[in-house]
């Protein structure tokens, strides 16, 4: 029987939020959730989303909660409704490079340096999750639902004044935490990707910044991207970063060159020095933050959400 350990307000309604409202949860927690904004208009939304250490530090502890979150979201995929599969990938590079780190962390990893597209020499091989996050943040929306989580849209402006009952925050702000509590080691990184459709059904990246590009398949169209702009704060999609998507994605597939665009998204990744994953006392009650993922928000997601509950339950 799980004991109620007392009451937490969750600040945020992305995957940071959700996920950990829902370990919160199912660790005794009664859980209250506001946020400024759910799905389908967070920075979540937007995310590719594949799992794969990308733009986050440090690498200690990314490597740690990145591994825990593969094997949650591998136990997932078995579940039709949550929108995550298992999906051959390529990663491709111009230069020999040294095993990654998280290597050991996904299923059948393996080299290769045949049949490569052209200018690269290199690549990695490797089962991982594409997660549909329209999907996955309606399945996790229900999840925390059931679990007894409650919602309220609300925003605030200081983690100062909240009603007593609260025992716990935990602050899953992403980006906004930046300006909210005045952390100057926040920035954006800005994304854009295209949503295209085409039957590939292995995924293909580049995740070198110069030449950043990602085809990832999903049930009913392809995400490709991408662009990584430190410190851009506009959401307006460029024609621009279009056409350059799409050349570098036509450089692993040639057929994409001239593939139909259905709709150009962009979104700012919540960049970081380093993911802040920290309690703090403020006005007599513990403030936990769970903020900084930068491109690594729903690969690093579970791993975090376990460490909040650490915290909580000190
Ligand atoms: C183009 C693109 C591609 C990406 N691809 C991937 C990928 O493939 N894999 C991956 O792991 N990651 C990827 N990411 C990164 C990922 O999207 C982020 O790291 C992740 O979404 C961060 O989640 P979050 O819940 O912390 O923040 P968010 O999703 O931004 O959620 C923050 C929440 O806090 C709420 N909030 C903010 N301020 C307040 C306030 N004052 N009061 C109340 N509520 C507030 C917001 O309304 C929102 O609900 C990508 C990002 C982009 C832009």
């Amino acid at each position: 029987m799980v004991v109620n350990k007392g009451h937490c307000l969750v600040i945020g309604g992305g995957v940071s939020g959700l996920s950990t409202g829902i370990r919160l949860l199912e660790n005794g927690w009664i859980v209250d959730l506001w946020s400024s904004k759910f799905s389908p208009n967070t920075t979540s939304d937007i995310a590719a989303a594949l799992w794969y250490p990308f733009l986050s530090a440090p690498v200690e502890k990314t490597n740690l909660w990145g591994s825990n979150t593969y094997d949650v979201l591998k136990e997932f995929s078995t579940i039709p409704d949550a929108g995550i599969s298992m999906t051959q990938t390529y990663e491709y590079f111009r230069e020999i490079q040294s095993d990654p780190l998280w290597k050991d962390s996904v299923d059948k990893f393996e080299r290769l340096t045949d049949n490569l597209p052209s200018d690269y020499v290199e690549c990695f091989s490797f089962i991982t999750p594409i997660i549909e996050m329209p999907v996955y943040l309606k399945w996790l929306t229900k999840k925390y639902s059931d679990l007894g989580g409650s919602f309220e849209e609300k925003t605030i402006s200081d983690f100062l004044e909240f009603p007593s009952k609260f025992d716990i925050i935990v602050n899953c702000t992403g980006l906004e935490a930046g300006e909210l509590i005045g952390d100057k080691e926040v920035y954006p990184i800005r994304g854009q990707v295209l949503r295209v459709k085409t039957d590939i059904s292995e995924m293909h990246l580049d995740q070198q910044i110069p030449t950043l590009a990602y085809i990832v398949p999903r049930s009913n169209d392809m995400i490709l991207g991408g662009v990584a702009q430190q410190d851009n704060w506009s959401l307006s999609p460029t024609g621009k970063d279009s056409k350059f998507i799409l050349k570098k994605c036509s450089q692993i597939i040639p057929e994409l060159k001239d593939v139909e665009i259905i709709e150009e998204l962009v979104g700012l990744r919540p960049g970081r020095t380093s993911v802040r994953l920290e309690k703090e006392i403020v006005s007599g009650r513990a403030l936990i933050h769970n903020y900084g993922h930068g491109g690594s928000g729903v690969t690093l997601s579970w791993g975090c959400a376990d460490d909040v509950v650490e915290l909580a339950n000190g």
